[in-house]
C-alpha cells in the first residue's frame, strides 16, 4: 500500500522527523516504524484469525499510531477507542465486531468481561523481543484498514469499515489537491474514534508531516491549549467549524499566535459564513477549505476554497466539487435522478465507499448499494447543486450534530426508555442561530420513589453515563403526563419541539 510505503521510506531516510507530538509526548518516523514493526511481529505471533480487528484504546499517546500501524502491517485491522468511550459501550463494540485482541494504550485498566478477548497492555509488547515484518503481511486492497463505530439509530453503535484502497483514494486527493504537502505541522483535533482525526493523520503520514495533537485536558483548559497552540506552530488547521468558534472566542486567536497557519481545513457539520469571515479578518495568510462527506465514505468527498468571492456570493456556504474519482448524484424519492436544481438526496459514488457495516447485513444493504457498477452510499443528507457546487440541505432523519459530534436521537432515545424510571422519552433538539445548542428529553415518567425532579434526572443521567458517552447525554430532563401525538399515533416531534420552545 503506497500510503504505508511512504510512512516506510520517511523512517528510512529521514528517521529523526517528527511524526506526532501531543504535550509533552512525541515520535519521530524511526521510532514510530519500528516499534510498529515490534507490534505487528507480536501480533502476528498470537493466534488472531487473519483480518480479525484488533481494538485499540486509549486518547492521544504516540503508541495509539504504533498501534494502528502495528495492526494493519500485521494484515489486521482496527477499531480506535478513545478513553471517553463508556465501558458498557466498547462491550457492545467488541461483542458486534468479534474482536478478539484489545490493545490497551492508556493508563486505565481496561476490564472487559468476555474471556475469550485477550487485553494486552502496551507496555507488554514493548517488552518483547521481535522478529522482521515484511510487506508481504501489510493490509491491501479491499482489506479492512480501520473500523470506527458511530452512533446507530437501532440503539447500538455501527462499525464503519474503511479499506486499504478507500483510504488511499482519500490521501491521494488530500495531498494532491490541497496545498498541504512537504512536511508540514497539522493540528488533530479530534479524538481518534472520530474519523475527522483521519483528515490529518493520514495525509500527514503520507508526506512526511508532523501531527500536533490536542488532548481533552487541553480543552478542559484553555489557557493551557492556547498557551500550547502558541508552542505548536501550526500551518495545517483541522477541526470541526464548532471547535474554531471556541477558539474564535478568545481575542488571542490569531496570525500572531500561529505566524506559519496557511491552511484551515474544515469538515463534519455547518461552516456559518460568520465563523468564516472572522478566521479571514484575523489569519489574512490562511486559506479556508469546507469539505463534506461522511465516515461512510472516508471523511471527505467534496470541498471548496472559501474566497473572497464566495463569502461575498452566498449567504450559506457551498460544500463544493466531488474529488476527481466520485461523483455525486441527487435522487428523488422514487430514486430517480434529479438534473436540475432541486432538493434531493446525496449519494456518493466511488472509490472512497465503505464496503458496509461490519457484521450488519440489513444496514447495510439499506445504505450502501452499486450505482452504474460503482459503489454508493445514501447519505441521508439533503441537497442541491447550483452553478457546478453541491449545497448541504440538513438531515433527512433523525442524526445530528452537536459540537461536532455525529449522533442518532433514536440510539438516545431508546437508551433512555430503557431505565426502570422511565414509559417513554423523546429527544429534541434546541437550536441557537440555526444551530443546535444542546439537547433536551421530555420523559413520561415510570412509577419511582424519587422526591424531587432532579434526583429522578439524577438517577437516570447515572444509567446513561454507563452507556453512552456524555457528549450524547441531553442537558434538560423535563417530565410530563403525556406528549403530544400525530394522526397516525406516532410521536409529534413538530409539536414536541415547539412544546421544548416555550
Ligand atoms: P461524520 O460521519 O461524523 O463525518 O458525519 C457525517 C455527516 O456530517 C454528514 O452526513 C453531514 O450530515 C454532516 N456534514 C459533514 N460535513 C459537512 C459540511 N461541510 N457541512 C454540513 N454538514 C456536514
Amino acid at each position: 500500500m503506497k500510503l504505508l510505503s511512504n510512512i516506510k521510506k520517511m523512517a528510512d531516510t529521514k528517521p529523526e522527523t517528527l511524526a506526532f507530538v501531543s504535550q509533552d509526548q512525541t515520535i519521530n518516523y524511526g521510532e514510530l516504524w519500528k516499534r510498529a514493526e515490534q507490534t505487528a511481529s507480536f501480533i502476528l505471533n498470537t493466534e488472531l484469525k487473519p483480518l480479525s480487528p484488533i481494538l485499540i484504546y486509549g486518547h492521544m499517546e504516540p503508541e495509539m499510531l504504533v498501534a494502528f500501524l502495528g495492526s494493519v502491517r500485521a494484515g489486521h485491522p482496527y477499531i480506535p477507542v478513545d478513553t471517553s468511550i463508556p465501558l458498557e459501550r466498547i462491550a457492545k463494540i467488541i461483542e458486534s465486531s468479534k474482536t478478539k485482541l484489545v490493545i490497551n494504550v492508556s493508563k486505565d485498566t481496561l476490564l472487559v468481561e468476555d474471556t475469550s478477548v485477550q487485553v494486552v497492555n502496551v507496555s507488554e509488547i514493548k517488552n518483547h523481543s521481535f522478529l522482521p515484518v515484511t510487506m508481504d503481511t501489510w493490509v491491501r486492497e479491499d482489506e479492512t484498514f480501520y473500523i470506527i463505530y458511530t452512533s446507530g439509530s437501532t440503539g447500538n453503535p455501527k462499525g464503519v469499515q474503511i479499506s486499504a484502497d478507500n483510504l488511499q483514494s482519500f490521501v491521494d486527493w488530500m495531498v494532491e489537491d490541497f496545498p498541504i504537502s512537504g512536511g508540514l505541522r497539522f493540528l488533530n483535533q479530534a479524538p481518534f474514534s472520530f474519523d475527522l482525526s483521519v483528515m490529518d493523520l493520514y495525509p500527514a503520514l503520507a508526506s512526511g508531516g508532523t501531527i500536533w495533537a490536542i488532548t481533552k485536558e487541553m480543552i478542559a483548559k484553555p489557557k493551557i491549549l492556547f498557551e500550547e497552540l502558541k508552542k505548536s506552530n501550526t500551518q495545517v488547521w483541522t477541526s470541526t467549524p464548532s471547535f474554531a468558534q471556541m477558539c474564535l472566542m478568545d481575542p488571542s486567536y490569531n496570525q500572531e499566535l500561529l505566524p506559519e497557519l496557511s491552511v484551515f481545513l474544515f469538515c463534519g457539520e455547518i461552516l456559518p459564513v460568520s465563523v468564516c469571515k472572522q478566521l479571514k479578518e484575523r489569519f489574512p495568510k490562511a486559506k479556508v477549505f469546507n469539505t463534506y462527506g461522511p465516515t461512510e465514505a472516508t471523511v471527505a468527498v467534496t470541498s471548496v476554497e472559501v474566497t473572497e468571492e464566495i463569502l461575498q456570493e452566498y449567504q450559506t456556504l457551498p460544500v463544493g466539487k466531488a474529488k476527481g474519482d466520485t461523483q455525486i448524484v441527487l435522487l428523488d424519492e422514487n430514486q430517480k435522478q434529479i438534473l436540475d436544481d432541486e432538493k434531493g438526496e446525496i449519494i456518493i459514488v466511488g472509490p472512497s465507499v465503505s464496503k458496509g457495516y461490519l457484521g450488519q447485513k440489513e444496514q447495510t444493504e439499506k445504505a450502501f448499494f452499486m450505482y452504474n457498477g460503482v459503489q454508493a452510499y445514501r447519505t441521508g443528507d439533503a441537497g442541491y447543486m447550483k452553478q457546478g457546487q453541491l449545497f448541504y440541505k440538513g438531515r433527512m432523519d433523525f442524526q445530528i450534530k452537536l459540537h461536532g459530534y455525529r449522533m442518532e436521537l433514536e440510539e438516545i432515545e431508546y437508551h433512555i426508555a430503557k431505565s426502570k424510571y422511565v414509559k417513554s422519552a423523546v429527544v429534541v433538539p434546541v437550536y441557537q442561530n440555526d444551530k443546535i445548542d444542546y439537547l433536551s428529553v421530555l420523559i413520561i415518567p415510570a412509577e419511582h420513589n424519587f422526591e424531587k425532579e432532579y434526583q429522578l434526572t439524577g438517577a437516570i443521567k447515572k444509567e446513561l453515563a454507563e452507556e453512552l458517552p456524555a457528549y450524547m447525554i441531553p442537558r434538560k430532563f423535563s417530565y410530563h403526563a403525556e406528549l403530544p401525538i400525530t394522526p397516525n399515533g406516532k410521536v409529534d416531534r413538530k409539536q414536541i419541539r415547539e412544546k421544548v420552545l416555550l
